[in-house]
């Protein structure tokens, strides 16, 4: 077995460096521009992310290839200068100055679309919608190795870092290595022990704690309804953007996550479940698609033969799957 250790710090420091840039870019949201609906925060703090992790990735393994959500084309444009300096900015402020082209090199490394035997697979900002509303929001690499998710990583800035406490700090950085299990630590004090995290040992349907999108656009709430429903659950589901949902049924936070399709098609993109997946997977939880059928990373940057998907504890993946065709729509 691989221990990908040299994976594993790389990974872990390029996910902290770029979650100190959505931080700042986060804190400098206003009101008006939620308001009006302006997405320019996000886009600068997408960009930028996405530059300094390919960035490290390359520095470190420079043959890798990264299948990641945004590409450079825009902000070589005229309409993209004022983002690409904005973008240059805020890199300088975590350290890395480096001129706009040099910037729009790292994005385009993830500009893969393909598949490769070994690839990177990068969200930089996972949720947006979440970022802007200043919710919770993930930023989510993983490594695929002939198909299988070797190594998965979640910085999630908003996440409490005690459970209990949901007004108390906030983010969450959480790993796994296959085979080596999942862990979480404070996404500021890298220094500070890691916690091995497990899924929950509820072992009825009926009183599992369901989690959604908050987007009814990105999963049907009207079709996990009638789920719950059937399954006799009766707790409201909690909705949350982003692959902290994975991370909630990973640590023991909720027993399942269900994404259900709102539209024949659509394809998952990988980068929204590569990382969450091996992280629930570790922490001795289930994950299929709709069919029951395991995730698929051989297809490029989409999840192209799985539809939807079902994240479990474990103990009733089954039962939830026939509850999930009993129920879908017409
Ligand atoms: P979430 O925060 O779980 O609602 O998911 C956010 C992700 O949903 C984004 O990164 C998008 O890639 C993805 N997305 C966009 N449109 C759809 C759709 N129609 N169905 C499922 N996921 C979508
Ligand atoms: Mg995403």
């Amino acid at each position: 077995m691989t221990s990908f250790t040299e994976e594993l710090q790389t990974g872990l420091e390029a996910v902290r460096q770029a979650a100190k840039v959505c931080r700042a870019v986060q804190a400098s949201i206003s009101t008006e521009s939620l308001e009006k609906k302006d997405n320019s925060p996000v886009t600068v703090a997408d960009f930028a992310s996405q530059a300094l992790i390919c960035r490290t990735l390359q520095q470190s393994f420079p043959d890798d290839p990264v299948i990641g959500e945004e590409g450079a084309e825009e902000l070589r444009t005229a309409e993209g200068a004022e983002f690409l300096n904005r973008i240059v900015q805020e890199c300088s402020a975590v350290g890395v100055d480096a001129s706009g082209e040099e910037i729009c090199g790292w994005i385009d490394r993830g500009g893969l679309q393909e598949h490769r035997p070994r690839f990177w697979t990068l969200d930089p900002i996972d949720g947006t919608k979440g970022f802007l509303r200043n919710e919770q929001y993930a930023i989510a690499l993983a490594l695929v190795i002939d198909g299988e998710v070797q190594v998965g990583i979640l910085g999630c800035p908003n996440m409490p870092v005690d459970a209990s406490a949901p007004h108390g700090p906030r983010g969450l950085l959480a790993w796994a290595v296959k085979g080596q299990g999942s862990f979480v630590q404070a996404l500021d004090v890298p220094e500070s022990a890691a916690a091995r995290i497990l899924v929950t040992t509820t072992a009825s349907s009926a009183d599992a704690r369901f989690c959604e999108s908050v987007e009814s656009g990105h999963s049907s709430h009207s079709w996990s309804g009638q789920i719950a429903s059937q399954l006799n659950i009766t707790r409201e589901p909690f909705r949350i953007d982003s692959q902290c949902k994975y991370l909630a049924v990973a640590m023991g936070d909720a027993d399942l996550y269900l994404r259900l399709p709102t539209r024949k098609g659509y394809q998952e993109k990988i980068w929204d479940h590569a990382g969450g997946i091996l992280v629930v997977q570790e922490a001795g939880g289930t994950v299929t698609d709709i069919h029951g059928k395991p995730p698929e990373f051989q297809h490029g940057a989409t999840l192209a033969k799985n539809e939807g998907m079902v994240v479990t504890n474990g103990k009733f993946h089954d039962d939830v799957v026939s509850a999930v065709q009993d129920n879908a729509p017409a």
